[in-house]
């Protein structure tokens, strides 16, 4: 299994694109969340958009979704393999369709759904992918907003959007290689992300697991990031950089 990123920027990144992350599972993949500034990390890695296969939504915050409607609609005018599967948690469904209807439900052939895109498989705990199981974890992100993480044993979980959750995170770092992790870096602290002052609080065995994502642009030159890896042993991840278990 293989993990590059597409974007580790902020929600309001212009240089390093939003936060998601596109899995190679052997002749398919999936993305997880689909910001329009992944346009320009496919092109670079010489994939066209429909080329990507499956697609999993963390929450509705517009940094995480933005690229489904143009993702939609490519997919329509060049089709692909095969129609691009779409899981999103069965909480955010309805109001997922009522951001992207906007630009997809008329049409000069008529009114389209949700349905005529993607093919919608709504997740309430977990779904499976070429073998593989990726498990939901919900997370702590906006008071009484959904919004979620991902679980694959044994390589990785990926947080999404969180504010710490230190008892999951002690758990889960027994039983997976690596933790993506969100990572709000200014000194001005955001209530609904976790700071670098939380994630240096953390047991050793746990930030050496970690590579940090949708930060603030200030890290994108190697002037900040090299400073930052020789202090810290938290990891920086990188636009187009690839993991691999
Ligand atoms: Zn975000
Ligand atoms: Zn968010």
């Amino acid at each position: 299994m293989k993990l590059t990123f597409l974007g580790c920027g902020d929600g309001f990144s212009v240089e390093q694109g939003h936060n998601s992350a596109l899995l190679t599972l052997g002749d398919t993949n999936l993305c997880i969340d689909f910001p329009e500034s992944n346009h320009a990390s496919l092109r670079q890695m010489g994939m066209k958009l429909n080329e990507v296969e499956h697609i999993f939504v963390t929450h509705l915050h517009e940094d995480h979704i933005n690229g489904l409607s143009k993702l939609a609609l490519f997919h329509r005018v060049y089709p692909g393999k095969t129609k691009p599967k779409l899981y999103v948690p069965t909480g955010l469904l309805a109001d997922l369709w009522q951001v992207l209807r906007q630009g997809l439900e008329l049409t000069t052939r008529g009114k389209r759904v949700l349905e005529d895109y993607f093919d919608v498989e709504c997740v309430e705990t977990a779904f499976e992918i070429a073998g593989e199981r990726f498990e939901l974890i919900r997370t702590q992100h906006v008071p009484d907003m959904l919004s979620y993480g991902l679980f694959c044993k044994p390589y990785f979980y990926f947080s999404g959007d969180t504010r710490l959750d230190e008892t999951y995170l002690a758990e889960v770092a027994g039983e997976v290689q690596t933790i993506f992790h969100e990572c709000h870096m200014q000194e001005d602290q955001l209530p609904s992300h976790t700071s670098l002052d939380e994630l240096l609080s953390l047991p050793a065995s746990i930030q050496e697991k970690m590579l940090l994502m949708h930060y603030v642009d200030d890290y994108v030159l190697a002037d900040a990031r090299d400073p930052f890896h020789v202090k810290h042993k938290l990891r920086l991840a990188e636009p187009l950089q690839v993991y691999e278990w």
